[in-house]
């Protein structure tokens, strides 16, 4: 039987809706509506409810979700539930702030290796991890490492994506959008800051300033 074809954006929204029953289970919420829970992560309640209704549904009427359980769904839906090692590419200031970002954990991410290609970087410490030397990117797969992050300069994208994939790595987590797409064995998720800052001006209203014009400013 063919696989009904799940959108990105419910997959994408997944992990909010895991974020926010954490927070509610902490607050001691056993059992939530698609409301509350809507409410509390800011996504429309019909849109939650049609995002599981693609895994499942998971609710009960009259009684909603039972927080404990739907995590435990999400976790097992989106492969959280097992641990998953990352390495990092990249040890600049974007590098750092990442390798340093203490929460990944909650979702079953460990950043196990850090890599760079300045000799004067290679041999640091990072909180528990030894920024080690890119050519010792081959030995990922042996390390059971399947996820790759980018945080390297733009000009050096390419050629540590084509690396990546080399070493047998299965998705990677872009943070530079310098590469050529194209393989389709590999997951790759782009975060390109200055592309979603390109768009916010859009939301913003401003004054137009013919008003300050008019009160001789
Ligand atoms: P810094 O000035 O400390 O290097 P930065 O954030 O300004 O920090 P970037 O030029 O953005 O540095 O580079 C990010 C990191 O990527 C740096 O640590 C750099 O040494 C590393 N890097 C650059 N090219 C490569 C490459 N081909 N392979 C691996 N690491 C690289």
């Amino acid at each position: 039987m063919k696989r009904k074809k799940i959108p990105d954006e419910a997959v994408r929204r997944l992990p909010i809706y895991l974020r926010g029953l954490l927070s509610l289970s902490e607050q001691g919420y056993e059992n939530i509506s698609s409301k509350k829970l809507a409410d509390f992560v800011g996504v429309n309640h019909s849109q939650i409810r049609k995002d599981l209704s693609y895994f499942g549904g998971f609710g009960t009427p009259g009684i909603g979700y039972n927080t404990e359980n739907l995590r435990r769904q999400i976790r097992k839906i989106l492969k959280l539930s097992m641990v998953h090692k990352a390495a990092l590419v990249g040890v600049g200031n974007l590098g750092l702030a990442v390798l340093r970002y203490p929460r990944f954990g909650i979702f079953g991410f460990h950043i196990v290796a850090a890599f760079d290609n300045n000799p004067k970087k290679i041999g640091r410490r990072v909180g528990n991890i030894t920024i080690e030397d890119v050519s010792n990117l081959k030995a990922l797969q042996q390390r059971k490492i399947k996820i790759g992050i980018i945080t390297v300069p733009c000009e050096a994208a390419q050629e540590t994506f084509d690396k990546l994939v080399a070493a047998g790595i299965k998705g990677i987590l872009s943070f530079s959008p310098c590469y050529k797409k194209g393989r389709k064995k590999v997951k790759v998720i782009t975060i390109d800051i200055a592309m979603d800052l390109a768009r916010l001006p859009y939301y913003i209203a401003t004054r137009p300033t013919t008003r300050l014009a008019k009160r001789g400013r």
